[in-house]
């Protein structure tokens, strides 16, 4: 049968009726992939699965939400949507408004987002409001101007946007079997961790599975609230999908750490990077750097053995590689090599190299 997107795959678990027009690109029923080489390279023996929601139609998870949101925002009448964002929030809410004829306004911090994610709110035709302050300042200032403008906010406090995300919980049980152990994801706004912990405790309660899994929430360590247990106000990170100081769903991701038995920790930038890299390198899958501080933060508590040998892992790689291609291509410019068009410099590129 064809693969028609996640809300028609989860009709039944999800706020819709047989006459909502459903709004939707396909996302969701992205690959698990259990990663061959790195678990070797750390010497522990555990299972790592990848669950790259990069290959949602916008390149980030951003899609199982915006999915839900624009349905139910088109479904009560709205005719524009709005969100503060640091670039996927928006490029999927400019897609999800061009797919239903509807106006999309986006609030991005000036000089902070993925060229990848600009271009793909550019293109698909929102009107992009750039402001002088960080996501914090925009998401209060969505926030505020809702009461006075005909639009409807499709940040994660939206909660269609985490009945939507849940789905990628259910995807994994399906494909594993069970739940994982511990299931380690980026952490910003924290509506992705609230989601997946929901998705998670549905399928245990409807007997789907027999476990729960600890939930791991990574964050960067310029921009991270929930391991100082207090607000940021000015976050810094290259992970600019997780520059966020003050989380939207604070009271949910401490509860979803309470409940499963997690814990939140954070990663240098420096570590976030090497992650992507040995990641790229070793496996041939490309995040974009915020994705790669779940593998980055798994690969640290394995090696100390907070995350014990036997454990079944799943990190979350929110978003694609390619939204950020500045950043990747910093970390490796200076590994190209220049010669002139003649075939023994090409030969000696070669045999040099080998
Ligand atoms: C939005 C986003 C996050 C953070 O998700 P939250 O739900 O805000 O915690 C992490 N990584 C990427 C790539 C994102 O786009």
């Amino acid at each position: 049968m064809r693969y028609t997107g996640l809300i028609e795959n989860y009709r039944d678990r999800l706020p819709v009726d047989e006459n909502t027009k459903l709004i939707s690109l396909g996302e969701g029923n992205t690959p698990l992939i259990r990663l061959e080489n790195i678990p070797a390279t750390l010497g522990k023996d555990v299972d790592i699965y990848i669950k790259y929601e990069g290959l949602n139609p916008t390149g980030s998870f951003k899609d199982r939400g915006m999915t839900m949101a624009v349905t139910k925002a088109v479904e009560a009448g709205s005719k524009a949507i709005i969100c503060a964002s640091t670039g996927n929030t928006s490029a999927a809410a400019a897609a999800y408004a061009a797919r239903a004829g509807i106006k999309a306004f986006v609030l991005i911090p000036e000089g902070k987002i993925a060229l990848g994610k600009l271009a793909q709110a550019m293109i698909h035709g929102a009107v992009i409001i750039q402001i002088k302050g960080n996501f914090d300042d925009g998401m209060r200032l969505v926030k505020e101007v809702a009461d006075h403008a005909p639009v409807a906010i499709v940040n994660s406090i939206n909660p269609y946007r985490l009945q939507g995300q849940k789905t990628a919980a259910f995807e994994i049980i399906e494909e594993l079997g069970n739940a994982p152990d511990y299931h380690c994801l980026p952490v910003g706004n924290a509506g992705n961790i609230s989601a997946h912990w929901m998705g998670y405790k549905e399928y245990f309660d409807d007997s789907k599975a027999t476990n729960k899994p600890k939930m791991v929430g990574y964050q960067a360590a310029g921009a991270a609230p929930f391991v100082k247990g207090a607000m940021v106000d000015n976050p810094e990170t290259i992970a600019t999908a997780i520059r966020i100081g003050h989380p939207q769903s604070w009271g949910l991701a401490h509860k979803v750490q309470s409940e499963s038995n997690g814990w939140f920790d954070s990663l240098t930038d420096t570590e976030i990077l090497a992650a992507q890299k040995l990641l790229t390198e070793q496996e041939g899958i490309f995040c974009e750097p915020a994705s790669a501080t779940s593998l980055a933060g798994a690969m640290r508590d394995i090696q100390t053995g907070k995350i014990p040998e036997g454990s079944k892992v799943v990190c979350t790689l929110t978003g694609h590689g390619l939204k950020d291609p500045d950043t990747a291509i910093s970390q490796c410019a200076s590994e190209m090599i220049n010669i002139n068009p003649v075939m023994s410099e090409v030969r000696d590129a070669i045999l040099n190299n080998m």
